[in-house]
């Protein structure tokens, strides 16, 4: 198929959820990816946070080749050496006791919501607990995932949502403690909001919510499916604030690219499930988990963390610059490379823009350009983006 063809096709055939860019993305090698006339681009993206080794790492392809020749999938009835080599090393990593390997993000928010509820029903014997989220928020599309969502223009449509959530201002421990009642079961919030807007939490706000979670018995969710894996500089963002969650949930870098998520529990806590409780066909399979596995490896032995705090630095010079430069550009935020620009305009011109000049970026909110590009970028790839931002903020001023 050729370009023009493979675009009217998606638009024909597929369910129009996405205003795709015109764009067909053919292949990728290190943080460039290539579209099928052979454009190049330098991905700022990584697939919304995902791609965090970059493209085409021969090491994590020949792990996945090696896999599909030998299993791809079983069943969750048998167990399978890749899914406790991953277990191992995601339990090892985040300070957590136990996992459940799920395909997604939203399925990880799911778990970690029915865990959080069947914990609170082996207490009291009730089902009318409460969950608190924040506005802004985004957990997922499903509906568990969807109902935490502080955002009403992505639940309008889907109602009724699942009874028994609040939600609170993000950052303002007041407003979590006038929505604290004796239903409340869990707190859930992103440690960086992301879609929101990349906001991290402030220190004093995670340690109030941990302490009144302490104080009230209530659980402490993190969602790090999107900072999580080391984004931030750490593993994962909550160990830079010294305070650990009961459940958290990751997806996105996990398999960097092959879809696996995870929500994760104290053993406390974990053990409220038994078998019957939850399950999923896919999850946890061996071609996934090997994908996991490879990824906690290659991190270490790429020294992905110690990139990520050298060159995240160096990333927020250059967009502190900006600010300083632009006008437009109000405000940089963020934590390692998962760093937000604030616009004074809708960030769509400069994201098309940037996609002309070869650049590609996503926006997060209704006014940030979010940069999320996989880890083993170097100081020249924001050399080469920066130059390209700015070329791309110039066009649209
Ligand atoms: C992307 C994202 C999700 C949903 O993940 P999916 O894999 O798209 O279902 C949930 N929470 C956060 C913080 C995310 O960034």
């Amino acid at each position: 198929m050729n370009t023009e063809k493979i675009i009217e096709t998606a638009e024909e055939k597929l369910i129009h959820t996405y205003n795709r860019y015109q764009i067909v993305l053919d292949k990728g090698d290190g943080v460039k990816l290539y579209d099928t006339n052979g454009k190049e681009y330098l991905d700022f993206g990584a697939g919304i946070a995902v791609f965090a080794l970059g493209y085409n790492n021969k090491e994590y392809n020949d792990a996945l080749k090696a896999q599909i020749d030998k299993l791809i999938h079983t069943s969750n009835y048998f167990y399978n050496e890749p899914a406790v080599q991953a277990a191992e090393a995601i339990t090892k990593a985040s300070g957590m006791d136990r996992v459940f390997f799920t395909n997604s993000g939203t399925e990880s928010i799911e778990g970690a919501i029915k865990l959080a509820k069947k914990v609170a029903y082996l207490k009291t014997g009730n089902t009318d607990h409460e969950i608190i989220a924040m506005n802004h928020s985004f957990h997922g599309r499903s509906m568990g995932a969807l109902a935490v969502t502080g955002n009403k223009h992505y639940q309008e449509a889907f109602g009724p949502m699942i009874p028994g959530i609040k939600f609170a201002e993000y950052n303002d421990l007041d407003s979590v403690k006038a929505l604290v009642n004796d239903k409340t079961c869990a707190i859930l919030f992103e440690t960086v909001q992301g879609e929101g807007g990349i906001y991290p939490a402030k220190k004093e706000f995670i340690e109030g919510v941990r302490k009144l979670c302490d104080e009230k018995g209530i659980l402490l969710i993190l969602d790090e499916i999107q900072c999580g894996m080391g984004r931030t500089g750490s593993m994962f963002a909550f160990q830079q604030y010294g305070v650990k969650p009961d459940i958290l949930t990751v997806a996105k870098a996990l398999g960097c690219g092959v879809p696996v998520g995870a929500f994760l529990a104290t053993e406390e806590v974990a053990k409220a499930l038994v078998p019957g409780d939850h399950g999923t066909t896919y999850g946890g399979n061996p071609l996934a988990c090997a994908a996991a596995v490879k990824v906690f490896e290659l991190f270490e032995k790429q020294h992905v963390l110690e990139n990520v705090k050298t060159v995240s630095t160096y990333l927020e010079e250059q967009l502190d610059k900006i600010v300083a430069d632009y006008e437009i550009a109000t405000d940089r935020r963020g934590m390692g490379l998962m760093q937000g620009l604030e616009l004074t305009i809708n960030p769509k011109d400069v994201i098309a823009a940037a996609l002309d000049n070869g650049l590609i970026l996503f926006s997060a909110g209704t006014n940030v350009i979010r940069f999320v590009p996989p880890l083993v970028i170097t100081k020249s790839d924001v050399d080469e983006m920066i130059i390209k931002l700015r070329k791309s903020l110039d066009s649209v001023q």
